[in-house]
């Protein structure tokens, strides 16, 4: 059965590009066949898995659309994951998806064609909650939300978690919140910590573990096209490394690892 994870919130700058693609890259590495959807019409994910989004000629926008077979447009990575990606054409479907009936299911319509293909589907979403969020959240299982670990965390979480339920009741009733994914996280302090435990008690989200500790490698990495779990050792690559496998573990029918922020 095939996975679809969802990586959503509409906060811009959280990690849900990275996350996508090291989780990915991480399963890859466990052997599990993986495809991974740049939903953000600015492409950083189908740029950091090496595809200059300005040189492609299709992408997800067409598929969405129903131009192109979804299929025609998947993309090979170095990362050894296959990606749909996306070009700044995306920004334009908002528009045009919006008159269409049915615009929600566009991206879970077209993902059916070659789900079983994969073991798991990671959707990085845009920073919006717009009808590019809605298509992901409706052709996902599952959503996480990560969660950048500093003061104002939380605004736009509950905002997040009403259109979680939305979908929940209208277009998704199988969609399950599994928690956060705390990035940037700096043990060193408590204030990461403090920041987390408040934003989980005040929405009773699970953290899921390990939290993901800030490191320099990640920003060079993104800049140069190649997955942080590439090169140097480091450890931002072993704690997505960990987390990919609690969620392997996890989907293979293990309880989900969480964090324990009691002190
Ligand atoms: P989003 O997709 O939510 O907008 P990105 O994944 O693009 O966020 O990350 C935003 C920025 O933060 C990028 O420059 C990225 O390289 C950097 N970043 C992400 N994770 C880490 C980390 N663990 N340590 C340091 N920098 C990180
Ligand atoms: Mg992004």
């Amino acid at each position: 059965m095939t996975r679809t994870l969802a990586i959503a919130n509409q906060k811009g700058g959280v990690a849900k590009t990275t996350t996508t693609a090291s989780v990915g890259a991480a399963l890859a590495d466990l052997d599990v066949s993986v495809l991974v959807v740049d939903l953000d019409p600015q492409g950083c994910l189908t740029f950091s898995l090496g595809h200059d989004p300005d040189s492609l000629t299709k992408s997800v926008h067409d598929v969405l659309l129903g131009a192109h077979d979804i299929a025609d447009v998947l993309l090979d990575t170095d990362d050894n994951i296959t990606l749909l990606p996306a070009t700044i054409d995306l920004a334009g479907a908002e528009a045009l998806l919006l008159m269409r009936p049915g615009r929600e299911y566009a991206l879970k319509r077209a993902l059916a064609e070659v789900a079983q293909d994969f073991d798991v589907i990671l959707l990085d979403c845009p920073p919006s909650l717009g009808v590019l969020t809605l298509n992901g959240l409706t052709a996902a299982d599952e959503v996480v939300v990560p969660l950048q670990c500093e003061t104002l965390a939380h605004r736009g979480v509950g905002q997040l978690l009403r259109t979680v339920t939305e979908v929940q009741q209208i277009t998704n009733p199988e969609l399950k919140m599994l928690g956060a994914v705390a990035t940037l996280f700096d043990a060193r302090t408590t204030h990461s910590r403090d920041v987390l435990s408040d934003v989980s008690d005040r929405y009773d989200l699970p953290v899921l573990d390990p939290p993901i500790p800030r490191t320099v490698r990640f920003a060079e990495a993104s800049a140069s096209g190649a997955s942080v779990l590439r090169g140097r050792k480091n450890k931002g690559a072993t704690a997505y490394r960990e987390l990919a496998q609690n969620l392997w573990s996890y989907w293979n029918g293990a309880p989900l690892r969480t964090f324990e922020l009691g002190v």
